[in-house]
């Protein structure tokens, strides 16, 4: 039917997407994306050929009632965005509200998210989590962003710019101390790597490597994962029982 089709593309394995993806992407009558060029080589790679148009940040005001007509006009129009899962820090948002408030036919279709994945393959407790979406560029409040959750019983998943990392890191740790964290590199691609340890350890790791290529998503233990036998508190008490238990 007509109506707003939110379409999951790949984070890096062009083999990720779902074949629901493929039968949506095909049948559709528009597509707005991020960047044109980008959703065009993945079109490309799968043999579709769709007008685009770009939807973001900059344009977004200017183009969601003319996205929102032509729904209502009986088009069926997808949003995509680079790579991954379209409002994850990503723009969309305020078109699936919008499409929602006019009564419109609004549906996702799901696949590759970066923060998901990394989840699952961190061994930090996925029980809980809160994600974050990028940090501030600036140490100050980058530090006040970490202090901010730093009591959150939940494991804190963000993306960050690899150019950046080893300067997140090390505000993570002088914040958040002896707490375990992974950092997730190029997922679903050639040179995937997780790297794990306590926050002091990495980020020294990476303080004295460099910042490295490609992308990456950072996911942080929650603080009942340090073994703080001093404090004592219940909540501790409660939480490390629970983990021995696991
Ligand atoms: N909407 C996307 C999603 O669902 O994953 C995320 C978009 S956000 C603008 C881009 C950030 O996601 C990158 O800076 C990086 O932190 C993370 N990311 C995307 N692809 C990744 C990959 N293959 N490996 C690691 N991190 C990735």
């Amino acid at each position: 039917p007509a109506g707003l089709y939110v379409v999951a593309t790949p984070i890096g394995n062009l083999s990720d997407i779902s074949e629901r993806a493929l039968e949506v992407l095909s049948g559709v009558d528009h597509i707005a994306c991020e960047d044109t060029r980008v959703t065009a080589k993945l079109l490309t790679a799968k043999l579709i050929k769709k007008p685009l148009s770009p939807y973001h940040e900059h344009n977004g005001a200017r183009e969601r009632p003319k996205l929102l007509a032509r729904i209502e006009a009986g088009e069926r129009i997808a949003l995509v965005s680079d790579a991954g899962t379209p409002l994850i820090s990503d723009p969309g948002y305020k078109l699936v509200a919008e499409a929602q408030d006019a009564g419109l036919y609004v549906t996702s279709i799901p696949g590759a998210c970066a923060a998901i994945t990394a989840l699952t393959l961190t061994g930090l407790p996925t029980d809980r989590f809160l994600f974050m979406g990028f940090p501030p560029n600036k140490s100050g409040a980058r530090q006040s962003w970490f202090e901010a959750e730093a009591k959150t019983q939940a494991s804190l998943v963000f993306y960050e710019s690899t150019r950046r990392l080893p300067d997140c890191l090390a505000d993570a740790a002088a914040v958040l101390r002896e707490r375990e964290v992974a950092v997730c590199r190029e997922l679903t691609k050639k040179f995937e790597e997780v790297k794990r340890g306590t926050l002091a350890d990495v980020a020294k790791w990476y303080a004295d490597e460099g910042a490295p290529k490609g992308e990456c998503v950072v996911v942080i233990g929650p603080p009942a994962h340090v073994a703080d036998a001093g404090s004592g508190s219940d909540m501790d008490t409660e939480h490390l029982l629970e983990a021995a238990l696991k």
